[in-house]
């Protein structure tokens, strides 16, 4: 996110009067370090310097005027025109404030590299360290975030050496986003290619919001220049990045960042497992797109195809006490919900008994014997809780989610176990099981929804 350069000019104390500093920095009065020079370029500078500095001032005193009108006096009309101005305004600051930095980091990295080579060290890495040392230092200074910093850097760099870009930025065309993509696109180009990006760039960025302005930018590279797309679209590989943490709340949080047909797959395969809202069910952007998420990692997991460790295929993994399970059946079968057993998970930390029961319908299970010290002593062969045969024939019975008014396909759908929450033992049969999805399977393991049998097929319903 762009930060409004009003912010990088100094705040004036009070409203100043003609000729005196606003800003807490005395004018005129001591040189500023870099102006000093000696004989005519020195008067020139301190000339320039003089009028620079008086535009500070009257700068910070045209925002303490602005300011000065309280909003409540403004009506629609003045509202909307002062936004439109101040908006055009933080455009040209922005520009300044880009062109300012790009300037300090020439300076600085040509010291650099002139010291580098007295003392006959790589002057290249010696100017990138600049670089990095100045981003550092401007963040701290302003405290901006070091992508604030950068940014301004990478925009004064490129549009500062390209006269039509520049112009555009100064005059208050190109929003910060956009004159950031302009920025990225044109480092890719040289001579007279960049010139004729340039301008139809600027040409397109008056017109487009930043997201179309972004394909606009990268289809142009590729239409102009084959291998600098390659190197633009390298470099957006570089900034890939995804973490998954545990929250200190018990949630996981997944963030991430994709780039060409990395960001295609992901994108396709989060959006191939966006099912529709069961009925009655309302679900925001969010919800689907992290229940999709959900959906696509359990088909990985069942699919095996994710990396073995030690020989098994990575499943969902729990350990729970048997006597864990025979009290929670117990509360059940009383038509209690929920149960004060704790079960811990390698990820997600201790959850509530309830909460696990819909794994325990649909699982490898095993027993594991321990000492009285909690240590494994004796591991049983794995059992499916749900064989193949049952899949099938309630495919073939249920169709899909049995609650009623509920369409989600077969594919969408757990083996809810009907007679009780989960079988301890003997087998699971087609009178029952029934398939619901997992919203329903939710309900009727949580929120105490009935079954009831019709004709030999189960239907679920809201308690009465
Ligand atoms: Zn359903």
């Amino acid at each position: 996110m762009g930060r409004w350069p009003v912010q990088a000019v100094p705040a004036a104390v009070g409203t100043p009067r003609a000729g005196q500093a606003g800003a807490g920095r005395v004018l005129a009065a001591e040189p500023v370090a870099g102006y000093v020079a000696g004989g005519d370029v020195a008067d020139d500078l301190a000339q320039d310097t003089a009028a620079a500095q008086a535009a500070e001032v009257a700068l910070a005193a045209a925002v303490d005027q602005l300011l000065a009108v309280p909003v409540d006096e403004l009506d629609d009309a003045g509202i909307t025109a002062q936004l439109a101005v101040i908006e055009q305004a933080g455009r040209r600051l922005d520009a300044r404030r880009c062109r300012l930095v790009a300037s300090l980091a020439e300076r600085r990295t040509a010291r650099a590299r002139e010291r580098a080579r007295a003392t006959g060290q790589d002057d290249q890495r010696a100017a990138q360290r600049a670089r990095r040392d100045l981003q550092r230092e401007l963040a701290e200074e302003h405290q901006w975030s070091t992508s604030d910093a950068k940014r301004s850097l990478d925009v004064g760099d490129q549009l500062g050496t390209d006269s039509a870009a520049q112009s555009a930025f100064d005059a208050g065309v190109l929003p910060p986003r956009h004159a950031k993509l302009l920025a990225d696109t044109l480092r890719h180009l040289h001579g007279q290619q960049r010139e004729q990006a340039s301008r139809r760039l600027v040409a397109a960025a008056a017109q487009q919001d930043a997201h179309t302005f972004g394909r606009t930018c990268r289809r142009l590279l590729a239409e102009l220049d084959g291998p600098a797309a390659i190197d633009a679209e390298t470099r957006r590989h570089h900034r890939r990045r995804a973490s998954v943490a545990t929250t200190e709340d018990g949630m996981l949080a997944l963030t991430g960042q994709w780039s060409g047909v990395d960001a295609e797959v992901v994108a396709t395969a989060v959006d191939a497992f966006r099912s529709p809202d069961p009925a009655g069910v309302g679900r925001t952007p969010e919800h689907r797109t992290a229940d999709a998420i959900v959906e696509l990692a359990r088909a990985a997991l069942r699919a095996g195809e994710a990396a073995s460790v030690h020989g098994v295929r990575p499943h969902v993994n729990i350990t729970v006490d048997y006597a864990a399970i025979l009290d929670d059946a117990e509360v059940v079968a009383h038509g209690g919900q929920a149960s004060t057993q704790v079960v811990e998970t390698t990820w997600a930390g201790p959850l509530p008994f309830a909460e696990v029961r819909r794994l325990l319908a649909d699982a490898g299970v095993s027993r594991l014997l321990v000492d009285a010290d909690g240590v494994p002593v004796e591991a049983g062969a794995q059992v499916r809780s749900v064989p193949a045969g049952l899949w099938r024939s309630l495919h073939a019975r249920d169709r899909g989610c049995i609650a009623e008014g509920c369409d989600a396909p077969a594919a969408w759908c757990d083996v809810m176990h009907l007679d009780r929450p989960y079988r301890l033992e003997g087998p699971l049969t087609i009178d029952t099981a029934g398939l619901g999805c997992r919203h329903h399977h939710r309900c009727f393991d949580l929120y105490g929804w009935q079954v009831v049998w019709d004709d030999r097929r189960p239907r679920l319903r809201p308690p009465t």
